[in-house]
C-alpha cells in the first residue's frame, strides 16, 4: 500500500548513495530491494552475499532459488511480494553485520516497511527476526506462530533460507508450515486498521504489539540492536 512513489524513489535513491558505514567501502552495489510496492507480503532477510552484491538484487543465490521455490508453493511469485535485507551492502567475505552497520542502516528498512505497509513481514533468519522483534529470543522459538506488530502487521520469523540449505528437510518441512501461515493470514479478509487507515508517521504503532516478551518501556523504538 504505497501512496507516495517519489517518497520512496528518493528513499533508494539516499541508500543508493549512503556513505553512513564502513560497508560503503567495499561493496559494489547497494542492494535496496526489490518487487512490488503494493504487497502484502514483505520478506526481510540479513544482508546481501556475494551474487545479491554483483548483482543488487537481494536473494538471487541458491538461498534466492529455495525463497522463490517456497514462494511458489504457496502461489506467489516474487513480483508480487517485497523482498529486502536489515543491511543493504554486503559484509566482506559473508561476516555477520556489525552492530553500528545495523544502527547506521535500518532507517531504510523501517522507511521501506513504513510505505509499503504489507499485512505480513516475514523475518528470514535470527538477524531480522531479533531486530524486528526487539529480542534475543533465537528463531527456533519464535517460529511457527505469528507476532502482532507494527501498523497493524503480522510478523511470521522462519529460518533463513541459506539454514535450511545447510539443515536439510526438517528446516525446509518447518519454513514451509511457516508459509503455509503467512498464506492463511493473506487470506483472511484485512482487519479495517490495516487496510484502511493511514500508517502512522512515526512507529507509536509498535504499542499495538501484544507479544509478552517485549518490553513495553521499549515500544517507541522500533528496531534495536543492543
Ligand atoms: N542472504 C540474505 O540474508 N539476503 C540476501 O539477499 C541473500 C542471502
Amino acid at each position: 500500500m504505497i501512496r507516495n512513489i517519489p517518497e520512496f524513489e528518493a528513499l533508494r535513491q539516499r541508500a543508493e548513495s549512503c556513505q553512513d558505514c564502513a560497508l560503503a567501502g567495499t561493496r559494489t552495489s547497494v542492494v535496496f530491494g526489490v518487487g512490488s510496492l503494493e504487497a502484502s507480503l514483505m520478506f526481510v532477510g540479513e544482508a546481501p552475499g556475494k551474487n545479491e552484491d554483483l548483482q543488487g538484487e537481494p536473494f538471487v543465490g541458491a538461498a534466492g532459488r529455495l525463497l522463490t521455490e517456497l514462494l511458489g508453493e504457496i502461489g506467489m511469485t516474487r513480483e508480487e511480494v517485497y523482498i529486502a535485507n536489515v543491511l543493504k551492502c554486503r559484509p566482506p567475505g559473508n561476516r555477520d553485520p556489525r552492530p553500528e552497520e545495523i544502527d547506521a542502516c535500518k532507517g531504510y528498512l523501517r522507511e521501506q516497511i513504513r510505505m509499503i505497509h504489507p499485512r505480513v513481514v516475514m523475518t528470514l533468519g535470527n538477524f531480522a527476526t531479533k531486530l524486528l522483534l526487539r529480542t534475543e529470543t533465537g528463531i527456533t522459538r519464535l517460529r511457527g506462530r505469528a507476532h502482532q506488530w507494527w501498523l497493524g502487521a503480522m510478523l511470521v520469523p522462519t529460518f533463513h533460507p541459506a539454514a535450511a540449505l545447510r539443515g536439510g528437510p526438517r528446516v525446509a518441512e518447518q519454513m514451509r508450515e511457516d508459509f503455509a501461515l503467512v498464506r492463511h493470514l493473506l487470506d483472511e479478509p484485512p482487519a479495517p486498521s490495516v487496510s484502511g487507515a493511514a500508517p502512522e508517521e512515526e512507529p507509536a504503532g509498535v504499542e499495538a504489539r501484544q507479544d509478552a516478551e517485549l518490553d513495553p518501556t521499549e515500544q517507541m523504538e522500533l528496531f534495536r540492536t543492543s
